[in-house]
């Protein structure tokens, strides 16, 4: 029964979050995640509800991780794309979401969608470990709840620093194990809930911590938040009982589905024990990768890029000086400029001359929805060029601009 490593363990894991999809729906919503809440905060009683609990989590990880808005995000074991939806929506992100579910990923699709929100949130069915992104495609990794699903723990770390820019950070969530030795009835207790919710083994944060540094990060932080999701497994939290019908009812979900649906009820009772008696543990941790950009943030790279961005589209579109000063990074390419199709695409060259080739906004642009295209901004262009560029700019050199310049 043990979930074991490598293509056994995805295998079993896709499978687990494929039967249990509409399960966690139905009771959590969209976050598959604990809540958060402040001490005497009892659920459904005089604290925070359940929805409200994991709205916060996230934005508590926000905070401690400093992720910048409009940053690049990779949301690592993004669940049905709940946490990935408050970072392109609240915070101007661009987010591309993995996860070893391909109901999962299609769930998440179809949300972003109904959000307006198809042209900043991508998911997609991807080992977390192989997901062919480039070196340096990312201002954030973020793995909310995912991390005690690896078993190749090091690599992650080692994956999360080649995909982030010099300057990127890391902000992950997870459960964890109280760090060092356990006793014989501690260590059954947490070998009954690896079983059941399909990870290979817990680590302690102080071990993350340590992995981070391995790795390389530097600015390695961590924070004890176990206290402030233990509400979580609260029965009026979790809300299984509503669930659990009795015998006839469990028989009848474990021949559909297959036993290992059950692990999803197991879980409340475990985990209650295991805050209880402390041997459960869950963090955050926040790093930095050490490089160039150190102190600039990829959001104020942004903000310094909307100005030159700006003038070449100018060069493009062969407007005057006064058009350029009333641009801002809200201006909406479609309604406030009125960009036409053939000033989108010599503004494309223009880019990817001066910045790099992996500044394809023609290409970004024919990815979006229709609802997308009419919102982008400006300063959504100058996120993608911080994110994407590899070259600085040059505003005095004429980087390729010259070749685009018709108006
Ligand atoms: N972060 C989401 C979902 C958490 S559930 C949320 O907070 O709502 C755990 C998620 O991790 C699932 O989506 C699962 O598919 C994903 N996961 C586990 N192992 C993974 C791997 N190796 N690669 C990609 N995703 C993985």
């Amino acid at each position: 029964m043990e979930p074991g490593t490598g293509a056994g363990l995805n295998t079993a894991v896709e499978r687990y979050y494929d039967i249990t999809l509409d399960l966690y729906e139905d009771l959590w919503g969209e976050h598959v995640h604990h809540g958060f809440w402040d001490p005497g905060e009892i659920p459904g009683v005089n604290g925070a509800d359940r929805h409200a609990a994991t709205d916060r989590l996230v934005r508590e990880l926000v905070a401690f991780t400093g992720v910048p808005p409009r940053s690049a995000v990779l949301d690592v074991g993004c669940g049905i794309g709940g946490p990935a939806l408050h970072l392109a929506g609240a915070m101007g992100c661009t987010v591309e979401g993995v996860t070893l579910s391909a109901r999962q990923a299609a769930r998440a699709g179809e949300k972003a969608q109904a959000a307006g929100l198809a042209g900043r949130a991508r998911f997609h069915q991807l080992d977390a470990l192989a997901t062919g992104f480039p070196d340096a495609s990312f201002d954030v990794v973020w793995a909310l709840e995912s991390l005690m699903h690896l078993s190749d723990r090091p690599a992650f770390f080692a994956e999360a620093l080649r995909l982030l820019r010099p300057g990127g950070v890391l902000a992950v969530a997870t459960w964890a194990v109280r760090d060092g030795e356990l006793a014989a009835d501690e260590r059954d207790l947490v070998r009954q809930i690896l079983q059941h919710q399909v990870m290979p083994h817990f680590s302690s944060l102080e071990e993350h911590e340590r992995l981070a540094r391995a790795a390389g990060f530097a600015d390695v932080a961590t924070v004890d938040w176990s206290k402030a999701v233990a509400n979580s497994w609260d029965p009026s939290f979790a809300q299984i009982a509503r669930y659990d019908k009795g015998r006839a009812e469990m028989r009848r979900l474990a021949r559909e589905r297959g036993v290992d649906v059950l692990g999803f009820f197991h879980a409340g009772p475990l985990m209650t024990k295991g805050f209880e008696t402390g041997v459960i543990t869950y963090g955050a941790l926040r790093a930095v990768k050490p490089g160039p950009a150190a102190g600039a943030s990829p959001a104020a790279d942004a903000d310094t890029l909307v100005r030159p961005v700006a003038e070449l589209l100018r060069q493009v579109t062969g407007e005057d000086a006064a058009w350029l000063e009333a641009v801002t990074p809200a201006s909406r390419l479609d309604g406030d400029l009125l960009v036409e199709s053939q000033e989108l695409a010599a503004w494309s060259a223009a880019l990817r001359a001066r910045y790099g080739e992996r500044v394809d906004l023609a290409g970004h642009v024919a990815e979006l929805g229709i609802d997308a295209v009419i919102e982008l901004t400006v300063g959504d262009v100058a996120a993608l060029v911080a994110a994407r560029r590899d070259r600085t700019d040059d505003p005095e050199g004429d980087g390729g601009a010259a070749s685009a310049e018709h108006g």
